[in-house]
């Protein structure tokens, strides 16, 4: 029999801490205990909420009008040739330490992206050149609507930049449980980013050590690299208090960015964005460097949010922010990049009412 909590603030579930209560709310650590959760839902005809760690959540002020469900299924299991099946409430970087720790390669460049396992292949989490698209093999699923049980190939998940077919088509319809990815147990890490090049250069150990020792210091160097950036959890740190990178970088044709190339140019600007290749005739442009060079700085405040203090992209609340102040921020530099250089950026937190 399960016991639902209601009225409770999802401020305290949310990494910006924001958002204003769920009618109804339950911590989910049994299959079976989704499964009734389900079934309330459905008969008292309320809308349901899958929620993870709430780190790519906004919540309405107004809240949710109806149940949340807390996946907190977290079991992790080792299977032969690098297989591994976690459950959906598991926390991801504990994941990717575990899978680091039995010398596995394949996720380590996303160490310390906050979140859940469950969530990873709704956005398709990536960082520093790795996706979970890359190493995910199948995800197990149960349908909100009719609670009959499912099993995606990676292919149906219709993975895509930031996106899969549970944050479009199916957006709401699918509880993840589990996930099962194929790591790989001879390879040696292979990083692609300069800045995490540059910082590995400097560390011995990634050059004289053992295919272990170089998993376990590219996985340091991640974390230290995304900690000064305040892309890592910290309480002691409010410029965490965020949901990470509010906006995904676009994806434009060649000919927009030849003619954002020579934009930057004719306003005499320094530098151009990083650019790197999606795909047939497609780009993916440095969603930081257009606010950058929109006029919008690090700290810059609007009402009580605030622009991250380390980097444009994360907006926070220091203190006191509601989600309508995040909002507000978050327009401010849409605008100002669309003045700048006429380019629509796309939110990519989830917006929940
Ligand atoms: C400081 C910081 C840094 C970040 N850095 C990165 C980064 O480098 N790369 C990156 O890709 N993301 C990054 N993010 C965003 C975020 O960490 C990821 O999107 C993460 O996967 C969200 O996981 P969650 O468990 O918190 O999901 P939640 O925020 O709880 O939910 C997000 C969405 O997934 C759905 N969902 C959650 N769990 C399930 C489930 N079990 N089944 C079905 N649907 C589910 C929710 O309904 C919602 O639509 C960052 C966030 C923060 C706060």
């Amino acid at each position: 029999m399960i016991s639902l909590q209601e009225n409770i603030s999802l401020s305290n579930y949310t990494t910006i801490r924001t958002g204003g209560p769920a009618r109804w709310f339950i911590t989910c650590k049994t299959e079976a205990s989704i499964l009734e959760a389900l079934a309330y839902a459905s008969s008292n005809k309320l809308k349901v909420l899958t929620l993870g760690a709430g780190s790519n959540l906004l919540v309405s002020d107004q809240g949710f009008d109806g149940l949340v469900i807390q996946v907190a299924l977290d079991h992790i299991s080792f299977k032969d040739s690098g297989l591994v099946v976690a459950g959906g409430g598991v926390n991801w970087d504990h994941f990717v330490k575990a899978t680091c720790l039995h010398g596995l390669t394949g996720i380590e460049s996303m160490s310390g992206i906050p979140g859940n396992v469950g969530a990873t292949p709704v956005q398709n989490v990536g960082a520093y050149g790795q996706e979970v698209c890359e190493t995910i093999v199948q995800v197990n699923a149960i349908n909100i609507k009719d609670f009959s049980k499912r099993i995606f190939s990676a292919k149906e998940c219709a993975f895509a930049y930031r996106n899969s077919r549970f944050k479009t088509s199916d957006k709401d319809l699918w509880l993840i449980t589990e996930v099962t990815f194929q790591l790989n147990e001879s390879s040696l890490p292979n990083p692609q980013y300069d800045e995490l090049l540059k910082s590995l250069a400097s560390d011995p150990l990634w050059s004289t050590g053992d295919r272990f020792q170089k998993i376990m210091t590219l996985r340091e160097h991640v974390l230290k690299i995304r900690s000064s950036k305040g892309m890592v959890l910290n309480h002691s740190d409010s410029d965490t208090y965020s949901l990470g990178s509010f906006f995904m970088n676009p994806i434009v044709s060649t000919s927009e960015k030849v003619r954002i190339f020579q934009l930057a140019a004719d306003k005499g600007l320094p530098r151009q964005p990083t650019a790197h290749s999606a795909g047939d005739n497609l780009w993916k442009l440095s969603a930081a460097w257009l606010i950058e060079n929109s006029g919008i700085k690090k700290g810059d405040m609007i009402q009580s949010a605030r622009v991250s203090t380390k980097h444009v992209l994360a907006l926070t609340n220091p203190s006191n922010a509601c989600t309508s102040d995040i909002l507000a921020l978050a327009a401010h530099i849409k605008k100002s990049v669309h003045n700048m250089f006429a380019v629509e950026l796309i939110q990519e937190p989830v917006f929940v009412d």
